[in-house]
Protein backbone atom coordinates (compact mmCIF):
# COMPACT_ATOMS: atom_id res chain seq x y z
CA UNK A 1 0.00 0.00 0.00
CA UNK A 2 1.81 3.17 -1.04
CA UNK A 3 2.26 5.96 1.99
CA UNK A 4 -0.24 8.70 0.36
CA UNK A 5 -1.24 9.64 4.23
CA UNK A 6 2.84 10.58 4.00
CA UNK A 7 2.76 12.28 0.42
CA UNK A 8 -0.79 14.74 1.60
CA UNK A 9 1.54 15.25 4.98
CA UNK A 10 4.64 16.50 2.24
CA UNK A 11 2.25 18.74 0.63
CA UNK A 12 0.63 20.21 3.50
CA UNK A 13 4.49 20.85 4.66
CA UNK A 14 5.41 22.62 1.59
CA UNK A 15 2.35 24.34 1.05
CA UNK A 16 3.05 26.12 5.00
CA UNK A 17 6.66 26.50 4.25
CA UNK A 18 6.04 28.42 1.58
CA UNK A 19 3.08 30.42 2.62
CA UNK A 20 5.66 31.30 5.91
CA UNK A 21 8.01 32.61 3.36
CA UNK A 22 5.90 34.57 1.16
CA UNK A 23 2.03 35.21 2.51
CA UNK A 24 0.31 36.06 -0.94
CA UNK A 25 2.30 33.45 -2.81
CA UNK A 26 -0.81 30.94 -3.75
CA UNK A 27 -3.54 34.26 -3.90
CA UNK A 28 -1.11 35.86 -6.40
CA UNK A 29 -0.42 32.77 -8.45
CA UNK A 30 -4.48 31.60 -8.43
CA UNK A 31 -5.03 35.20 -10.08
CA UNK A 32 -3.00 34.37 -13.10
CA UNK A 33 0.00 32.99 -14.78
CA UNK A 34 2.48 34.46 -16.77
CA UNK A 35 5.16 32.45 -17.84
CA UNK A 36 8.17 33.50 -19.74
CA UNK A 37 9.08 29.56 -20.34
CA UNK A 38 7.68 26.91 -22.33
CA UNK A 39 9.37 23.47 -21.58
CA UNK A 40 9.60 20.20 -23.56
CA UNK A 41 11.13 17.67 -21.54
CA UNK A 42 11.29 13.89 -21.30
CA UNK A 43 8.47 12.40 -18.55
CA UNK A 44 11.84 10.56 -16.75
CA UNK A 45 11.42 11.25 -13.39
CA UNK A 46 14.87 11.84 -12.55
CA UNK A 47 14.24 15.29 -14.97
CA UNK A 48 11.97 17.40 -13.36
CA UNK A 49 11.51 21.29 -15.03
CA UNK A 50 11.11 23.37 -12.49
CA UNK A 51 13.83 22.16 -10.05
CA UNK A 52 16.52 21.73 -12.84
CA UNK A 53 16.38 25.56 -13.60
CA UNK A 54 15.17 26.35 -10.22
CA UNK A 55 12.04 28.04 -10.91
CA UNK A 56 8.54 28.23 -8.54
CA UNK A 57 5.40 27.45 -9.59
CA UNK A 58 3.70 29.75 -12.12
CA UNK A 59 7.47 30.45 -14.24
CA UNK A 60 7.34 27.58 -16.15
CA UNK A 61 5.00 25.79 -18.56
CA UNK A 62 5.91 22.48 -19.12
CA UNK A 63 5.38 19.82 -21.61
CA UNK A 64 6.72 16.14 -20.85
CA UNK A 65 6.40 12.65 -22.65
CA UNK A 66 8.82 9.70 -22.99
CA UNK A 67 11.95 10.89 -24.88
CA UNK A 68 10.70 14.52 -25.55
CA UNK A 69 9.48 14.20 -28.76
CA UNK A 70 7.65 16.58 -31.25
CA UNK A 71 5.25 15.26 -33.53
CA UNK A 72 3.15 17.34 -35.96
CA UNK A 73 0.17 15.19 -35.65
CA UNK A 74 0.51 15.02 -31.86
CA UNK A 75 -2.51 17.18 -30.28
CA UNK A 76 -1.89 16.75 -26.85
CA UNK A 77 1.88 18.36 -27.47
CA UNK A 78 0.51 20.64 -30.24
CA UNK A 79 -1.93 21.94 -27.56
CA UNK A 80 0.25 22.78 -25.13
CA UNK A 81 2.62 24.57 -27.68
CA UNK A 82 -0.45 26.28 -29.07
CA UNK A 83 -1.80 27.42 -25.70
CA UNK A 84 1.65 28.59 -24.47
CA UNK A 85 2.22 30.82 -27.70
CA UNK A 86 -0.81 32.36 -28.11
CA UNK A 87 -2.40 32.91 -24.87
CA UNK A 88 0.53 32.72 -22.60
CA UNK A 89 2.77 34.26 -24.68
CA UNK A 90 5.87 32.67 -23.87
CA UNK A 91 9.09 34.11 -24.98
CA UNK A 92 10.50 30.37 -24.93
CA UNK A 93 10.40 26.95 -25.78
CA UNK A 94 13.03 24.97 -24.49
CA UNK A 95 13.42 21.35 -26.05
CA UNK A 96 14.73 20.01 -23.18
CA UNK A 97 16.77 16.27 -23.34
CA UNK A 98 18.98 14.07 -21.43
CA UNK A 99 22.00 11.73 -21.34
CA UNK A 100 21.01 8.67 -20.57
CA UNK A 101 17.68 8.33 -21.75
CA UNK A 102 15.84 5.19 -21.42
CA UNK A 103 13.49 5.93 -24.40
CA UNK A 104 17.00 6.83 -26.92
CA UNK A 105 18.55 3.54 -25.41
CA UNK A 106 15.50 1.29 -26.34
CA UNK A 107 15.77 2.84 -30.31
CA UNK A 108 19.47 1.52 -29.82
CA UNK A 109 19.26 -1.76 -28.63
CA UNK A 110 16.27 -2.64 -30.81
CA UNK A 111 14.74 -3.75 -27.61
CA UNK A 112 10.49 -4.01 -27.23
CA UNK A 113 8.84 -2.12 -24.45
CA UNK A 114 5.60 -2.47 -25.61
CA UNK A 115 3.10 0.19 -27.10
CA UNK A 116 6.00 2.53 -26.19
CA UNK A 117 7.74 1.18 -29.17
CA UNK A 118 5.21 3.07 -31.56
CA UNK A 119 5.70 6.24 -30.12
CA UNK A 120 9.71 5.74 -30.22
CA UNK A 121 10.21 5.25 -33.93
CA UNK A 122 10.52 9.01 -33.94
CA UNK A 123 13.73 8.58 -32.40
CA UNK A 124 14.10 5.95 -34.21
CA UNK A 125 13.35 8.50 -37.51
CA UNK A 126 16.78 10.72 -36.27
CA UNK A 127 18.71 7.58 -35.59
CA UNK A 128 18.01 6.57 -39.77
CA UNK A 129 18.65 10.21 -40.53
CA UNK A 130 22.16 10.56 -38.61
CA UNK A 131 22.96 6.54 -39.21
CA UNK A 132 26.47 7.36 -40.76
CA UNK A 133 27.24 10.16 -38.19
CA UNK A 134 26.23 7.43 -35.18
CA UNK A 135 28.15 4.53 -37.30
CA UNK A 136 31.72 6.44 -36.71
CA UNK A 137 31.15 6.49 -32.83
CA UNK A 138 32.18 3.09 -31.90
CA UNK A 139 31.29 3.36 -28.05
CA UNK A 140 28.01 2.22 -27.54
CA UNK A 141 27.62 4.49 -24.54
CA UNK A 142 29.00 7.73 -26.65
CA UNK A 143 26.76 7.05 -29.66
CA UNK A 144 23.55 6.64 -27.08
CA UNK A 145 24.84 10.31 -26.04
CA UNK A 146 25.19 11.82 -29.48
CA UNK A 147 21.44 10.28 -30.27
CA UNK A 148 20.36 12.23 -27.31
CA UNK A 149 21.77 15.42 -28.70
CA UNK A 150 20.89 14.75 -31.93
CA UNK A 151 16.96 13.96 -30.99
CA UNK A 152 17.01 17.59 -29.27
CA UNK A 153 17.99 19.06 -32.05
CA UNK A 154 15.25 17.71 -34.65
CA UNK A 155 12.76 17.50 -32.06
CA UNK A 156 13.59 21.60 -31.34
CA UNK A 157 13.41 22.01 -35.46
CA UNK A 158 10.11 20.14 -35.11
CA UNK A 159 9.03 22.96 -33.10
CA UNK A 160 10.07 25.43 -35.22
CA UNK A 161 7.94 23.74 -38.04
CA UNK A 162 5.00 23.79 -36.21
CA UNK A 163 2.14 25.87 -37.69
CA UNK A 164 1.72 27.79 -34.38
CA UNK A 165 5.23 28.74 -34.32
CA UNK A 166 5.57 29.39 -37.96
CA UNK A 167 2.05 31.56 -37.44
CA UNK A 168 3.41 33.41 -34.61
CA UNK A 169 6.81 34.49 -36.09
CA UNK A 170 5.09 35.39 -39.06
CA UNK A 171 3.15 37.95 -37.10
CA UNK A 172 6.02 39.32 -35.56
CA UNK A 173 5.46 37.96 -31.95
CA UNK A 174 8.72 37.94 -30.11
CA UNK A 175 9.33 33.77 -29.30
CA UNK A 176 12.57 31.99 -29.83
CA UNK A 177 13.55 27.87 -29.88
CA UNK A 178 16.24 26.43 -27.83
CA UNK A 179 17.99 23.20 -27.48
CA UNK A 180 19.36 22.00 -24.43
CA UNK A 181 20.46 18.61 -22.87
CA UNK A 182 20.44 17.79 -19.48
CA UNK A 183 23.03 15.53 -17.48
CA UNK A 184 21.48 13.24 -14.41
CA UNK A 185 25.21 12.67 -13.50
CA UNK A 186 25.80 16.12 -12.31
CA UNK A 187 22.67 17.86 -12.57
CA UNK A 188 24.28 20.47 -15.47
CA UNK A 189 22.05 21.54 -18.19
CA UNK A 190 24.59 21.55 -21.79
CA UNK A 191 23.21 24.70 -24.38
CA UNK A 192 23.49 22.37 -27.76
CA UNK A 193 23.46 25.88 -29.78
CA UNK A 194 20.36 25.53 -31.15
CA UNK A 195 18.42 28.84 -30.97
CA UNK A 196 16.49 30.09 -33.53
CA UNK A 197 13.98 33.20 -33.54
CA UNK A 198 12.34 33.11 -37.07
CA UNK A 199 12.01 30.56 -39.64
CA UNK A 200 14.32 31.53 -42.16
CA UNK A 201 16.98 30.98 -39.32
CA UNK A 202 15.90 27.38 -38.97
CA UNK A 203 18.12 25.45 -41.35
CA UNK A 204 21.60 27.25 -40.89
CA UNK A 205 20.86 26.89 -37.20
CA UNK A 206 20.31 23.60 -36.92
CA UNK A 207 23.15 22.88 -39.15
CA UNK A 208 25.11 24.85 -37.64
CA UNK A 209 24.22 22.99 -34.03
CA UNK A 210 24.94 19.23 -36.03
CA UNK A 211 28.41 20.69 -37.32
CA UNK A 212 29.24 21.72 -33.70
CA UNK A 213 28.42 17.87 -32.73
CA UNK A 214 31.65 16.89 -34.39
CA UNK A 215 33.94 17.12 -30.95
CA UNK A 216 33.01 13.73 -29.05
CA UNK A 217 29.56 13.10 -27.74
CA UNK A 218 29.13 14.05 -24.05
CA UNK A 219 32.45 16.05 -23.62
CA UNK A 220 33.84 18.13 -20.57
CA UNK A 221 32.00 17.40 -17.59
CA UNK A 222 28.39 17.66 -18.97
CA UNK A 223 28.27 14.16 -19.07
CA UNK A 224 29.48 10.67 -18.62
CA UNK A 225 26.56 8.55 -20.08
CA UNK A 226 25.13 5.64 -18.74
CA UNK A 227 22.51 2.96 -19.62
CA UNK A 228 19.03 4.52 -17.74
CA UNK A 229 16.36 1.72 -16.39
CA UNK A 230 13.26 4.32 -18.04
CA UNK A 231 12.14 7.09 -19.17
ZN1 LIG B 1 14.29 10.17 -21.20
Amino acid sequence: MPDFDGLLARNRAWSEALRARDPEFFKRLSEQQAPQYLWIGCSDSRVPANQIIDMAPGEVFVHRNVANVVVHTDLNCLSAIQFAVDVLKVRHILVVGHYGCGGVQAVLEKRRLGLVDNWLRHVDDVRREHAEALRTIADPRLRHARLCELNVIEQAANVCQSTVVRDAWERGQPLSVHGWIYSLENGLVHDLGIDVDDTPMLGPCRQQALAQLATPPGDDATARPRPAPAG
